[in-house]
């Protein structure tokens, strides 16, 4: 991988990657080829879409198939999902999936109402981590209220390749994270949450990656987010970090074509 990284390293320099997006959201439907444009001419080579439910499948794999050059599919269900069919399409489509994802905890009162509904969704998402590690890939997690007992769960699981987006747990929970190796993404909506400056100070560069969570997490409440809006993550990084998001830009790509290793190919060229 080090080789590898090394050749490419002229190729990735001046290139972002959107790690997490929703790019099969309706609100895409009638442009999607417009945001996609718009996103490469800023230099976004690719970006991770991953799924939330079973019935959103067929349509990450059909945008994949549509845009070969630009969109890596995930699949997984969260946070709390009939998972009954999930084994077999995993099996059909592991070796195209860049992650499974998103899949993760979830214990706000909307998704957790009952106290069983936890132990749900840990078996949910444990059966997953474990799919992934069954096919080698890595995940794309989501845990929302429930920072503490996903990196528990992953570290009892033996999970080594995870990506956590847009993080809301303590940062001292998500070095006990970077400790086991995982990375962080962090989306457009940081510029409108200064009590995340903590976090992104905290965290390691060498443990971070870029992402959107399009068409949710924008700069601008309310309004849609697109994977050309990664360059604000980029910018408020590399200025909680004091650094030149030239830095940034490298070091988060560089991270991302680790822990997502199918992303080579959109640097073949
Ligand atoms: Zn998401």
């Amino acid at each position: 991988m080090a080789e590898s990284l090394s050749i490419l390293q002229s190729s990735y320099s001046s290139c972002f990657i959107d790690a997490h997006s929703h790019l099969t959201d309706e609100v895409f439907d009638k442009d999607i080829a417009d945001v996609i444009a718009e996103a490469q001419r800023i230099g976004v080579k690719a970006a991770l879409v991953v799924s939330e439910n079973e019935a959103q499948f067929n349509k990450v794999i059909s945008l994949a198939d549509r845009f070969p050059e630009f969109v890596l599919p995930c699949l997984g269900v969260h946070p709390v999902q009939d998972i009954e069919n999930v084994a077999a399409i995993l099996e059909r489509h592991h070796e195209r999936l860049g992650a499974v994802g998103e899949i993760g905890l979830d214990f706000t009162p909307r998704f957790c109402k009952a106290d069983d509904d936890k132990t749900t969704q840990k078996l949910v998402f444990t059966q997953q981590v474990q799919l992934a590690q069954k096919y080698d890939l890595p995940i794309n997690v989501h845990s929302r209220s429930a920072g503490r007992p996903t990196i528990a769960l992953l570290k009892e699981l033996g999970a080594s390749r995870v990506l956590m987006h847009a993080f809301d747990g303590k940062p001292s929970v998500a070095l006990d994270g970077v400790r086991a190796g995982f990375y962080f993404s962090i989306p457009p909506s940081i510029v409108r949450s200064q009590q995340k400056d903590k976090l992104v100070s905290q965290l390691p560069l060498e443990n971070i990656i870029l992402e959107t969570d399009s068409p949710a997490l924008g700069p601008v409440k309310e309004e849609r987010n697109v994977p050309a809006n990664v360059t604000i993550s980029c910018d408020y990084i590399a200025t909680v970090k004091k650094i030149d998001p030239k830095e940034v830009r490298l070091i988060t790509t560089q991270n991302a074509i680790k822990l997502f290793p199918k992303l080579v190919k959109f640097f073949a060229k």
